[in-house]
């Protein structure tokens, strides 16, 4: 699985960051309350193919304070 892929894929509604869940095999949007499929590898960025978001979910963590946007070395690290 590339990651790289994710980090350019936005969600296709509000163009947010999107969330990959490994365990899910999905990329969630938590402000649009959308889980995007990913199929054969493929991310399915389709809001009628999206899964709606339980509320658990959407409250689940998701958030990652110890890592934050700005002064992170963007996946230019160990190959
Ligand atoms: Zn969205």
């Amino acid at each position: 699985m590339d990651k790289k892929l994710f980090e350019i894929i936005a969600c296709p509604l509000c163009k947010g960051d999107l969330k990959y869940r490994k365990d899910e095999a999905e990329l969630v949007c938590r402000p649009c309350g959308l889980a995007y499929p990913i199929r054969d590898d493929i991310p399915v960025m389709l809001d009628n193919e999206a899964r709606t978001l339980t509320v658990d979910e959407r409250l689940d963590g998701g958030e990652t304070p110890a890592s934050s946007p700005e002064g992170d070395a963007a996946g230019e690290g160990s190959a």
